[in-house]
């Protein structure tokens, strides 16, 4: 990938998919490489009768962007990682944008930019009628993606998925509906264009740019860097 598709500013690298039948005519963006490796995965899924559906994959700059000041100007409840909330505007610049940061990431910096990831939940439950949330209870023993949950477990290495969020590592919150190819993730993240990131920050119209600029470099090593690496034998 470029520097500039690494951080979310094109989109060349990309596949739309939408009525393909195998695919249950479900409508995403992908990585061109992925599209094989995620269509083999949502397959198996299917015949163990615990079907997954996308429900975010691919995401541009200027819709993370908008995603954060949304969270930065109004009045939006920001989930803690204690599992209490607090309105947005409670909080002053600097602490709000660190609250923002443990379940969205700064644009430019969401593997979501790259194709690779998808946020998925279980068809079953979506099509009783559920309304995904994606909150950490969701996927517990009880939950409306206990089943997936355990099912990914033991599948997603097989296809050489992972998740890079499985556990709280002090950055972004614990995801685990957050999903990754990592032959194509792991390589992005070890190419990522710091230098193209902060002037594209220094550039944007985002909210908190005078705290988040000072600790760019601590917010990439904290929430960019710092993930569940099946590399890393996590
Ligand atoms: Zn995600």
């Amino acid at each position: 990938m470029t520097a500039q598709q690494l951080i979310g500013l094109d989109q060349k690298h990309l596949l739309l998919i939408e009525n393909n039948i195998e695919l249950i005519g479900q409508k995403f963006q992908c990585h061109h490489e992925v599209l094989v490796p995620l269509a083999k995965l949502i397959r198996q899924s299917e015949i163990d009768g615990i079907p997954l559906r996308i429900v975010s994959s691919y995401r541009s700059f200027e819709q993370q962007l908008a995603i954060w000041n949304k969270k930065y100007y109004q009045e939006v409840e920001l989930n803690l990682r204690d599992g209490s909330s607090i309105n947005s505007q409670d909080l002053d610049g600097e602490a709000r944008v660190k609250a923002i940061l443990n379940y969205s990431a700064l644009p430019g910096t969401s593997r979501h930019h790259w194709g690779t990831d998808f946020d998925i939940f279980d068809a079953c439950a979506i099509d009783q009628g559920y309304e995904v949330q994606l909150l950490e209870a969701e996927f517990e023993e009880q939950g409306p993606c206990g089943n997936l949950n355990l099912w990914l477990e033991q599948t997603l290495a097989t296809y050489q998925f992972f998740k890079p969020y499985l556990t709280d590592k002090g950055g972004v919150a614990c995801e685990p509906w957050h999903i990754s190819y990592h032959p194509i993730s792991h390589s992005a993240l070890q190419e990522f264009p710091v230098a193209l990131l902060t002037q594209t920050i220094q550039e944007a119209e985002i909210g908190g740019k005078q705290f988040i600029l000072p600790m760019l470099e601590q917010i990439l090593e904290q929430y960019v860097f710092n993930i569940c690496d099946t590399d890393d034998g996590v």
